[in-house]
């Protein structure tokens, strides 16, 4: 065992959260975890954790023997007039709920480390990316596949936890980590709700107490949608009014799409077939908060 290993142990021993800011340190770290025949679960972040990001780091700390969180507020996949600057951020808090839900490592690079100067080269996201939030948020799916490889290649997990909650990126992830030839298992985790159907968001933070009560009506929505196809109704346009007009009872709404697409390929599709499993889609603004949403059916 390595002298570097034996302090990795030891660490571990204490259940001490270790905290590495480097790319240099995170791959040195990896490599060793990796030379030791460890397996790594990681669960990527842009931080301000909740129950949601919690979920996802006990679902890993299941099946790794040590679970890397990150937090990283990624530039590259914000848009120019997005909350970037204003995206919340409490690393201590952090360090606690990814502690507290079993992650060993908090791997937290700042934005110099990850885009130093001279920095020019970005992946490109493949063709899931290029409808719903790919329109809505030009360059955003670009700025996610860039720093997952980024991340992927500092940490070298064995598997990685995203979120259902964001289902396009999943399907993104997984085209990326295909199509490059990623040796990652992509694993996907359901979406975490507050009780009155909320999906538990980082972002629900810029929300009134009176907008977070409006915000229910998404995940009500998305339920009518769903029961209405179980009840038989198969075309695209019915199933998407159902949700739009629960949409637009939320005072000050703005829908920037209410959408039904086939799960797997995210292609829309005018009348469903008996055996299509389908995603609904839901992204709306409340005053300057962007919020999205999705629930899937399964024939
Ligand atoms: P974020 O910090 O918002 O970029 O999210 C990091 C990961 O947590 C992504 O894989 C998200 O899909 C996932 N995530 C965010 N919110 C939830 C939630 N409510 N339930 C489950 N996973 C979530």
């Amino acid at each position: 065992m390595t002298i570097f290993a034996a302090y990795l142990y030891c660490s571990r021993k204490t259940m001490a959260l270790h905290i590495i800011t480097s790319v240099q340190e995170m791959h040195n770290y990896a490599s060793v975890l990796r030379a030791d025949g460890k397996t790594i679960g990681f669960v990527p972040t842009m931080g301000y954790l909740h129950e949601g990001h919690a979920a996802l780091i006990r679902h890993s700390c299941l099946k790794a023997d040590i679970t890397v969180v990150s937090v990283f507020v990624n530039p590259t996949q914000f848009g120019p007039n997005e909350d970037f600057l204003r995206y919340p951020r409490d690393f201590e808090r952090d360090c606690h709920i990814a502690e507290n839900a079993g992650a060993l490592v908090m791997y937290a690079p700042s934005v110099e480390e990850m885009y130093p100067s001279g920095y020019s080269s970005m992946v490109l996201a493949g063709k899931e990316s290029q409808v719903f939030d790919g329109i809505a948020r030009p360059g955003h799916f670009n700025g996610v596949v860039t720093v997952v490889t980024k991340l992927f290649n500092a940490v070298k997990p064995h598997f990685a936890v995203f979120g259902q909650k964001d289902y396009q990126q999943t399907l993104v992830v997984k085209r990326l980590v295909m199509d490059l030839n990623f040796d990652i298992q992509i694993i996907i985790a359901p979406t975490e709700r507050e009780p009155n159907g909320l999906a538990r968001s980082s972002r629900n933070v810029y929300l009134s107490e009176h907008d977070r009560e409006n915000a229910a009506m998404i995940y009500k929505a998305l339920t009518a949608a769903a029961d209405a196809r179980h009840q038989g109704e198969k075309n695209a346009h019915m199933l998407q009014t159902i949700m739009q007009n629960i949409l637009m009872t939320i005072p000050h709404v703005h829908i920037e799409y209410a959408q039904t697409a086939h799960a797997e390929t995210l292609t829309e599709i005018i009348d469903f077939d008996d055996d299509d499993s389908i995603v609904f889609l839901v992204a709306i603004r409340l005053g300057t908060t962007r919020l999205i949403d999705n629930l899937i059916w399964h024939p």
